[in-house]
């Protein structure tokens, strides 16, 4: 049976917020994230003022200068959060195996759901008019065999559209798309890759595994294989809701713009350290080995891993051990474009391996977690953080973290980042 994974995402999220609430705001240029003489960036743009040049995440006064008839709103957080609770309440109703992304967009593993929803197109229909029914707001929905084909599809899809993607149809639909498209292609790869002279998926996807390795290493060869469809690295081979038996858990955070900024990369550790551990519960492990991923702005990647003394499914064991091989590798003021962290060695927590002395404490770190899962579930994996699960120091960066996951609202000064 071919997997159908679908990547629901809503168009201009914030922006469609607003104009629900005032619809006088429809047709026009709208921007999200301060007033036009604000020294914070965008958080949203409708597509009226993209068609000027901005875009989110650039600064407020640039976007004035851009698009000086746009009308500039502070954004409200809690609505949004309010909406994207509803979102992921419809979402619950197709199938339990999904994912929150972030706080506009998710993946939902469809495969096998034929019966009780039809084909995939028919079923992608009918989420996407509930959607619509309970939120009144648009949204894009891509179908795919994989996450990656199916992010792709969905933005190929916008604004308010459905696009399925056959099996088997991937490579050849890829091929004439711009490098860019692709997650994990961001400015820096795209100009790198045009001193090649590649600029199309197809013309990445013919690229000899040999010259990638060379060139860029295992990343280079990933790559590839994402152009051609296949769903290698990281995020994209990650899990949907439960299912046995992987061999390693990982994910990744590419930077919109290479960062120094320690604070925002210990940040970023946290929040994948969260994520992947979360993942390792769910699947109800424990992880024996994590290993920390490091690639540098010039994309000299490094990855180093290390056994932990005691296998553990606790944030803190895992984030203790990253930070250390972090500050090892990491010079203050080094511009670095991705993290990554992955679990593996996996075995079962009735194996017995954890010391009693640490028994009892992990019992009840164990049953917070519990509850932050049970949170996310309910609410999203990056509107909840587990702040309870790691100690206070630690709490006031997880929030930071929190903060750009919304994208900077209220104005932060902050560079957006993105899961791409
Ligand atoms: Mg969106």
């Amino acid at each position: 049976m071919n997997p159908v994974v679908f990547h629901l995402d809503m168009d201009a999220f914030f922006v469609s917020v607003e104009r629900l609430r005032d619809p006088s705001l429809l047709g026009k240029p709208v921007v999200v994230g301060g007033g036009r003489n604000e020294r914070g960036v965008v958080s949203a743009a409708s597509y009226e003022a993209r068609r000027f040049g901005v875009h989110s995440a650039m600064p407020l006064r640039n976007a004035a200068r851009l698009c000086p008839q746009a009308i500039f709103l502070p954004g409200d957080r809690k609505a949004y959060s309010h909406y994207s609770r509803e979102v992921n309440a419809v979402l619950q109703q197709f199938t339990p195996k999904l994912d929150m992304a972030s706080i506009d967009e998710a993946y939902l593993d469809m495969s096998g759901t034929q019966r009780l929803w039809g084909p995939p197109l028919a079923a992608a229909h009918k989420l996407h008019e509930a959607i619509a029914e309970r939120t009144k707001l648009p949204c894009s929905i891509g179908i795919g065999s994989s996450r990656l084909v199916a992010k792709v599809a969905s933005d190929q899809a916008k604004p308010n559209g459905v696009l399925q993607i056959l099996p088997g149809e991937e490579a050849a639909w890829l091929a004439p798309l711009p490098v860019r498209r692709l997650p994990g292609i961001g400015k820096a790869t795209e100009e790198q890759l045009a001193k090649w002279n590649i600029r199309l998926l197809g013309e990445l996807a013919r690229l000899d595994d040999r010259f990638l390795n060379t060139q860029f290493g295992k990343w280079g060869v990933d790559l590839a294989g994402k152009a051609r469809g296949l769903d290698s690295g990281a995020w994209f081979s990650g899990f949907i809701g439960k299912e046995g038996d992987p061999r390693s858990i990982s994910h990744e955070h590419t930077f919109t713009e290479d960062s120094s900024d320690g604070e925002m990369l210990d940040a970023t550790l946290v929040r994948l350290t969260e994520k992947v551990m979360r993942r390792v519960r769910d699947q109800q492990l424990l992880a024996g080995v994590v290993q920390l991923k490091l690639r540098f702005a010039d994309f000299t990647t490094l990855t180093r891993a290390q056994t932990l003394r005691s296998a553990s499914d606790i944030d803190r064991d895992v984030l203790e051990v990253i930070r250390r091989l972090f500050r090892r590798e990491w010079k203050a003021g080094q511009k670095v474009r991705l993290l990554g962290v992955q679990a593996s060695g996996f075995s079962s927590p009735d194996a017995g391996q954890e010391s009693l002395l640490d028994a009892d404490s992990n019992e009840r770190r164990r049953r917070m977690l519990k509850t932050v899962d049970l949170l996310r579930d309910r609410f999203g994996e990056k509107v909840v953080t587990s702040a309870g699960g790691l100690s206070g120091d630690h709490q006031a960066r997880v929030h930071d973290q929190m903060q750009n996951d919304f994208e900077n609202l209220p104005n932060r000064g902050r560079k957006k980042q993105s899961d791409k």
